[in-house]
């Protein structure tokens, strides 16, 4: 039930014919976990509790360093030193006072991580290890989950939303290997520009609030970006049946 200072505060989303009361409700209800608090999660995180997305898990077991603060919008020169769940429940709390926010200041794995997922009406991957991107994966393959992800590196970065439960593809369908490198280590030997993972985190908000509220959101496809000439393109993602994480047991 929307108040009266709901109706003010989320106005601008209201008037949006598609979204409407309905839409905020959704929001409002809607529980969403998001891993890693970094470039992408800052973004992310913002305008999901700028929206009235009703609760908020936020995981990151990472301190907040120098380093970061020239991308990852949620941490400040206040907050260094500070784990990133922390801090960015701090910003969050401060921005919107009804959201609901669960700190997780574990790098999730295993049960914790499971547990972390269940009940979720959508999975946030603004991670930066390729370990934590797959075990995220597996989790959510196996508890119907949708997994809405992203990375960037340099002035390049690619976004999918991976919905197994109604037979698409997953992450490990779209990258059966692990990269060399991770996107953490990607990151501090090749550089990125801030507004690059600003784009990318901005886009799982989106994405993801388009999804809550029952929108038409990017499905079977993962959007490439390439922000040094602004062009993009799409490939299609199709299942795997032999993939390891969400092929038939027979096949994997
Ligand atoms: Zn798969």
């Amino acid at each position: 039930m929307l108040t009266d200072a709901d109706l003010v505060r989320y106005s601008r989303q209201l008037l949006l014919p598609d979204f409407g009361i309905d839409g905020q409700q959704a929001l409002a209800a809607a529980r969403v976990l998001i891993v890693g608090l970094g470039g992408l999660g800052s973004p992310a995180a913002l305008y999901l509790a700028a929206a009235g997305v009703g609760h908020l898990r936020l995981a990151d077991g990472d301190a907040v360093t120098s380093s970061n603060l020239q991308r990852q919008i949620l941490h400040d020169e206040t907050t260094l030193g500070m784990n990133k769940a922390a801090s960015a429940v701090r910003r969050l709390a401060a921005l919107n006072s009804t959201t609901r926010l669960q700190p997780i200041a574990t790098h999730l794995q295993g049960r914790a991580l499971a547990e972390a997922v269940a009940g979720q009406d959508l999975v946030i991957d603004a991670s930066d290890r390729f370990s934590t991107r797959y075990a995220v994966n597996r989790a959510c393959v196996e508890l119907g989950v949708p997994l809405l992800s992203a990375s960037a590196v340099r002035l390049e970065g690619q976004l999918a939303l991976f919905d197994t439960r109604s037979g698409g593809a997953c992450y490990r369908c779209l990258y059966p290997l692990a990269a060399a490198d991770d996107a953490q280590q990607a990151c501090a030997e090749s550089g990125v520009l801030g507004p690059v993972v600003g784009v990318l985190g901005s886009l799982l908000s989106l994405e993801a609030l388009k999804y809550l509220a029952g929108l038409p959101t990017l499905r079977d496809e993962v959007l490439m970006l390439d922000l040094r000439t602004l062009s993009q393109y799409r490939l299609r993602l199709q299942r795997k049946p032999d993939c390891p994480d969400c092929g038939s047991p027979a096949t994997r």
